[in-house]
């Protein structure tokens, strides 16, 4: 059985892990290298019940022990570490308006401003925990190639399928026709291309900022944080220190257009500067650090924002596995498990798959593309 994965995102890695752990022939196809997108600039926070109450609960619990297990098992088989880490989470409050002096709250990290107080721990070593995604996504994929997987720089340009439209049979990539007996389509936000080659949702892509400081706090904990600007605007920056010595922050959400070129994501004019003041305001020591990096990337995200797992719906052999919004590191392994269960086995038993059909919305209509 051979199985084509297009897209080498966390949930394109994760998949392949899964599925070449189960002795399947997988080939990963990716367009501008793995983790370049999304996976590569998120921030890598994971949450062992921030999803309660929505139907992503199931899966955000059994993900969250995936990836301890994981951490474990990779670290010791094939010694790949990716930072991953439990860690406390703070809910930070900063403002030059009002007096926070009233809010009792946990003591303060002695890293943030004076204009900033701790409101509350949202998080414990039980419940939260960290890694560096790039590192994760790619050490998932070095996993799968470890069990016989291969990956392939190129571009899917659309699905094949049999003469009477009811079977996928392989793709095109870079123009030639590259058969497989299944196909996964995890393209993050690009998934939305899919569209044309299947009956399929819409897939959209929501743009985040990021900065990578050289900065090593004394104390590790991430940080939620609701900054009010002089102005008496509220930005709420994310901010988790990682392993390897650098603090990785992220906030300015925008709906600016996605680019059919995954590697042309560019930041929008004036936000790294933004998301530096906005650092300043809760973090004067942090925002003097050196950058590392400054990015965007968008995250892919549905119409009833649950993702889309599972089979195409009267497409035999076509799957998808997209949509994740700001879970797809924290969901990535249950999905890669979930995806592996079903193309091999037929059935999940770890996680109900009913909440993320992809056939529960109308497929997107295709004219209405609207790329960069
Ligand atoms: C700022 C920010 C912070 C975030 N922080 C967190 C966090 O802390 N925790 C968390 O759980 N999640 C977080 N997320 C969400 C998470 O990053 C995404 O949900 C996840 O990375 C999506 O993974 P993906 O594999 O679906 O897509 P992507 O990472 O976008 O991967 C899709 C891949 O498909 C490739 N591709 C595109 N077109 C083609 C083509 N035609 N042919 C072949 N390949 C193609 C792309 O090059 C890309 O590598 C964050 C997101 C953002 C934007």
């Amino acid at each position: 059985m051979k199985i084509l994965i297009c897209g080498g995102g966390v949930i394109g890695a994760c998949t392949a892990y899964y599925l070449a752990r189960k002795g399947v022939d997988v080939v990963v196809v990716e367009r501008s290298g793995v983790a370049n997108a999304a996976s590569g600039k998120s921030g890598g926070f994971l949450a062992l019940d921030w999803c309660r109450e929505s139907p992503l609960d199931a899966l955000a619990r059994h993900s969250f022990g995936l990836h301890e297990q994981l951490a474990t098992d990779l670290g010791r088989d094939l010694n790949l570490d990716w930072g991953y880490r439990r860690l406390e989470t703070l809910s930070v409050v900063s403002s030059k308006r009002r007096d926070l002096t009233s809010l009792a709250g946990e003591a303060r990290p002695d890293w943030l401003g004076a204009d900033a107080r701790v409101h509350a721990r949202i998080g414990t070593t039980q419940t939260t925990a960290q890694l560096d995604p790039e590192r994760f996504t790619k050490a998932m994929i070095a996993a799968a190639i470890d069990s016989g997987a291969e990956v392939r720089l190129g571009t899917v340009e659309g699905i094949e399928l049999a003469d009477d439209g009811t079977r996928a049979t392989g793709a095109i990539v870079d123009g030639v026709s590259m058969p497989a007996d299944a196909v996964v389509i995890a393209m993050g936000p690009w998934s939305i291309l899919a569209c044309r080659w299947l009956p399929l949702p819409g897939v959209f892509g929501i743009k985040g900022h990021s900065i990578v400081y050289r900065f090593e706090p004394d104390s590790a904990a991430a940080l939620f944080v609701e900054v009010e600007t002089e102005e008496g605007e509220v930005e709420n920056p994310e901010v988790v220190p990682r392993m390897d010595g650098t603090t990785y922050v992220c906030g300015l959400s925008s709906q600016a257009l996605l680019p059919v070129d995954p590697a042309t994501v560019s930041s929008d004019a004036g936000a790294i500067e933004q998301l530096k003041e906005l650092t300043a305001s809760f973090s004067p020591a942090l925002a003097q650090a050196p950058v590392l990096a400054s990015q965007a990337c968008h995250r892919p995200v549905t119409e009833d924002d649950l993702p889309l797992i599972g089979a195409v719906a009267a497409v035999g052999g076509a799957y998808v596995a997209t949509g994740h919004g700001v879970w797809g590191m924290l969901n990535g392994p249950a999905t890669g498990q979930a995806m592996a269960n079903l193309i091999v086995d037929g059935s999940t038993p770890h996680v109900d798959l009913t909440p993320f059909d992809p056939g529960r919305m109308p497929r997107f209509d295709p004219d209405r593309l609207n790329l960069r």
